[in-house]
């Protein structure tokens, strides 16, 4: 949905618009989130001085890989915004503005789908969990942890503990050695 910024100034009342996103997958470093449902973006924008007012609110329902243990993930995201556009050749914050992906020939068009996208993007969030408590999969035989228990971790010494058990182990060797040398 795409909407001249000239009609928006001249708007006496502020406009209201309503747009429903794609269920493109979107990428955030590296994870995969996949809008269950079209998500929904409402805006509205009215002229305030040399500026245009935004009001944002963003619905949508996402499914993602738990950062953990790979399982399908959804996370409700229901977020509220505000921001303001500048007027084109208003000011000098115009300028990244206009290079913005949701303004089009030269800051005449604004692209609400593109804004309302980009939006979302930006309150992804940077990790999901399945659940807070997690047990993630096994590092060594790969195995789900919330599923059931693998013996992979039966048997292990706490790092910390093993240096010690090898510098015991290695002044035993010594004492041995010496053991061995009287017995000579
Ligand atoms: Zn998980
Ligand atoms: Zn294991």
């Amino acid at each position: 949905m795409k909407v001249v910024v000239a009609e928006l100034c001249e708007a006496v009342s502020p406009c209201d618009f309503e747009v429903v996103l794609s269920t493109m997958p979107l990428e955030l470093q590296g994870t995969d989130f996949v809008p269950l449902s079209p998500p929904h973006v409402r805006l509205r924008l009215r002229r305030e001085g040399r500026k245009i007012a935004v009001e944002a609110a963003v619905r949508a329902r996402m499914l993602s890989p738990c950062a953990r243990c790979l399982a399908d993930s959804i996370t409700d995201l229901n977020l509220a915004a505000t921001d303001l556009w500048p007027l084109c050749g208003m000011s000098d914050e115009t300028a990244d503005f206009l290079v913005s992906p949701f303004m089009e020939d030269a800051g005449r068009v604004v692209n609400l789908a593109e804004y309302g996208l980009a939006l979302l993007v930006e309150h992804l969030p940077v990790r999901v969990l399945c659940s807070g408590d997690c047990r993630g999969l096994c590092p060594t035989c790969g195995l789900n942890r919330n599923e059931r228990d693998c013996a992979c971790g039966q048997g292990e010494i706490d790092p910390r503990l093993a240096v010690l058990g090898r510098l015991l182990q290695d002044k035993g060797g010594v004492r041995d050695g010496a053991t061995e040398k009287k017995n000579i």
